[in-house]
């Protein structure tokens, strides 16, 4: 196994991942956990619970105090608010430490509602590391349960993903006239195989900062893991590089930054707004649209509903598509590399059909 004073840092490798995030022309706060909207978000859409009332956290947290073996001994203990950053973590710190992903790779990151489990683990985590924006809108309610010092109010060791990302969909002010959600800009930057670089950047940044001692090894672990996205990414591309500009249309905006990194046209959502079910006039209008672009394929995750976008494809001759938004939405999909072999392939064949 390697240890910290076994591997070298060189000085350019070193400037790549400890940079400073550069910061954002943002006129909104980057995160809400740190600053919270001005109106706080409203119950729920459609039946979907849309946050998880603090009192019951707070209960869940009392639950659950004593139980056992949450982390192993010794090591680092992380807690990753998704699958897919958990995921990223494990590509920087290897053995090195423990990491927990908090929502379940088969649910809609949006929507997840924290177990007692994920309140207890956060207590005992330290180090959290998250998406930022609004993804995760159960975030600052379990935080706060967990009541773990280091994560509260201006907590220095929390990990936000989204620092140094180039955000899409910006809105032009604080509004919740498009929806509860994504008020921050599109929060699933982490789609685009060269954002992950920048996440994983992000972790080796914030976890120097705090295990100066093993800098190195971290930094290591991230320069192999850049070099396989350079690799990937060529095949990626090359896959990807006969459907340029072909229009697509997907079930939620969790796909903007895919289709730009790969050139697709995202011509439309069966969701009127993100996080609202389609409604029978927008899909009606919707079909229009896709026949009129000759849309041939409909994106959907394993969580959404299938009616709509088989209606859509009936009415319009698209294939649907179901991609992963998480490591561990399909069976062998393991790791980042796995879940973005998984969609490119996916999506291939449905805009080869
Ligand atoms: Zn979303």
């Amino acid at each position: 196994m390697m240890t910290a004073s076994a591997v070298s840092v060189p000085g350019t490798l070193r400037d790549r991942f400890l940079f400073t995030p550069r910061s954002q022309n943002l006129s909104l706060p980057r995160s809400p956990q740190a600053s919270r909207p001005a109106c706080p978000p409203k119950g729920g859409q459609a039946g979907r619970p849309y946050l998880v009332p603090w009192f019951l956290l707070f209960l869940l947290s009392g639950l659950v105090l004593f139980h056992p073996n949450l982390f192993a001994a010794g090591k680092i203990k992380i807690v990753a608010t998704t699958p897919v950053i958990a995921s990223l973590v494990r590509e920087v710190v290897q053995d090195t430490a423990e990491v927990y992903a908090v929502s379940s790779p088969k649910r809609d990151i949006h929507f997840y509602a924290p177990t007692p489990k994920d309140v207890l683990k956060v207590k005992k985590a330290d180090v959290f590391v998250h998406t930022g924006l609004d993804l995760e809108a159960w975030r600052p309610p379990l935080v706060e349960a967990a009541g773990n010092g280091k994560f509260l109010g201006s907590g220095k060791t929390a990990i936000d993903m989204s620092q140094g990302i180039s955000l899409l969909e910006i809105p032009q002010s604080l509004s919740r006239s498009q929806g509860d959600i994504h008020i921050y800009g599109n929060p699933h930057y982490w789609t685009d195989p060269e954002n992950a670089k920048i996440m994983v950047q992000n972790i080796v940044h914030g976890l120097a900062k705090l295990y100066p001692n093993q800098e190195a090894l971290f930094l290591n672990y991230a320069e192999e893991f850049n070099k396989r996205i350079d690799v990937k990414m060529k095949e990626w591309n090359s896959k990807m590089a006969p459907y340029k500009g072909q229009p697509i249309v997907t079930y939620h905006k969790s796909w903007p930054y895919f289709a730009k990194r790969f050139g697709l046209d995202i011509a439309g959502y069966l969701e009127p707004i993100p996080g609202i079910p389609p409604t029978a006039k927008h899909i009606a209008e919707l079909i229009k649209l896709m026949k009129e672009k000759q849309v041939k394929v409909i994106v959907r995750e394993a969580f959404h509903e299938t009616r709509t976008p088989a209606k859509a494809a009936r009415e319009t001759g698209a294939t649907v598509v179901t991609l992963l938004q998480n490591v561990g939405a399909a069976e062998g999909v393991e790791d980042y590399f796995s879940m973005t072999d998984y969609n490119v392939n996916q999506l291939v064949q449905a805009l080869n059909h």
